[in-house]
């Protein structure tokens, strides 16, 4: 076992919006980080000011690729593995739903290994998806789930429920120390503004004085955790001794209706909105809300932050981002700014057409 302060803790999918506040955070406790990320859907922005902790490396690879070297000759100075990779909005996953199947199978497949060649304890962040449009709500970690796997989201559900697989069959295996976690929708800041999520979709066009999408009639239900208390979680599972053989749900159970978020994203802007309304996509859940009681009695865990809370840190970033200033009036040069900053949408599977949002942005 190499010396304490030899160890290196391994976030893969580190750059993305929920890995960069994990890098942080290990950062912040005196951990030594290694950050892999492709890049593909995350920003390098996302990393700012890690670089100033001596203990943080940021490797660029992907990992349906042969890690690189630079990975593979610490293996020995690991001593955690985070898996955070992969896309995970619904357009970005779909825009290359090939490589999204395989970097949740090879790539996982690939971390496993690397965890068993180090004796390493590996945390694969799985999803809510896992249950697809759910006949059982809110849904604890024993529904087994209601999942196509021939849709345009089964190239995400379908390959985190194989990493799952695999992770399960590695513990059971005695190779690897294996902890999951099934991750419910979350929100903050450093989400990618161009995502397509409805959290930044809605904030970012309030922003932009554009018109709200909402697909279907808005009356789907999702259930929203704050950034930080979804990072807390993952270090506490990683970190909890119990042996489990089962996965954890993560999340806020707080649900409520997507056309309710919009009334309070406008709320909290304080400007009125048009909404638009778009056909809802393919296999869009209906209702989804984790049964977190696994997560408290394992973790003694449970989301801190209120959506009302939350919904307020996210716009003053988002507004920070898209050189805004939310109490001011929006003016010309900033929404140019704005403007000038979206990146154009990407290419999106068909079976989504509908999906106004992404066209507005
Ligand atoms: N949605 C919406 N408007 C948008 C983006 C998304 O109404 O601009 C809806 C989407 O159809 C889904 C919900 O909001 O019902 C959450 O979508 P998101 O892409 O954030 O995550 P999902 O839970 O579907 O993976």
């Amino acid at each position: 076992m190499p010396d304490k302060s030899d160890q290196l803790t391994l976030v893969a999918g580190g750059a993305g919006f929920i890995g960069s506040h994990l890098c942080r955070s290990l950062l912040e406790a005196g951990e030594r980080v290694t950050c892999l990320d492709n890049l593909q859907t995350s920003r390098r922005s996302n990393l700012a000011g890690l670089g100033d902790y001596e203990g943080f490396e940021f490797v660029q690879a992907d990992i349906t690729a042969p890690l690189p070297s630079s990975v593979v000759s610490h293996t020995r100075r690991f001593h955690r593995i985070y898996n955070l990779a992969c896309a995970a909005s619904p357009p970005q996953y779909q825009a290359d739903p090939e490589h999204t199947m395989l970097t949740s199978v090879v790539g996982t497949d690939r971390l496993l290994r690397l965890a068993e060649a180090a004796g390493a304890r590996f945390l694969l962040t799985s999803t809510s998806e896992v249950y697809g449009d759910p006949e059982a709500h809110p849904q604890t970690e024993d529904y087994r789930g209601n999942v196509s796997c021939t849709g345009p989201r089964a190239c995400y559900d379908e390959g985190k429920r194989a990493a799952e697989t695999l992770a399960f069959d590695f513990a059971r295996g005695g190779r690897a120390d294996v902890r999951v976690a099934r991750i419910f929708n979350t929100y903050g800041p450093n989400m990618d503004p161009a995502d397509g999520r409805v959290v930044s979709n809605v904030i970012c066009q309030a922003l932009a004085g554009d018109p709200i999408t909402v697909y279907g009639d808005g009356s789907q239900t999702r259930s929203f955790c704050y950034v930080a208390d979804t990072v807390d979680a993952l270090r506490r599972l990683m970190e909890s001794d119990s042996g489990l053989l089962e996965p954890v749900n993560l999340g806020n159970p707080h649900e409520l209706e997507v056309k309710e978020l919009v009334e309070l994203v406008l709320a909290s802007i304080g400007r009125p909105a048009e909404v638009v309304y778009r056909p809802l996509p393919q296999d869009d859940p209906r209702r989804r809300r984790p049964n977190i009681d696994r997560a408290r009695s394992l973790l003694g865990w449970e989301p801190k932050t209120t959506l009302e809370e939350g919904i307020r840190a996210t716009i003053e970033w988002f507004a920070r981002e898209l050189g805004q200033h939310v109490d001011s009036q929006v003016t010309i040069a900033s929404l140019e700014r704005l403007e000038s900053r979206r990146k154009p949408p990407p290419a999106v599977a068909q079976p989504i057409a509908g999906r106004g949002a992404v066209a507005a942005r």
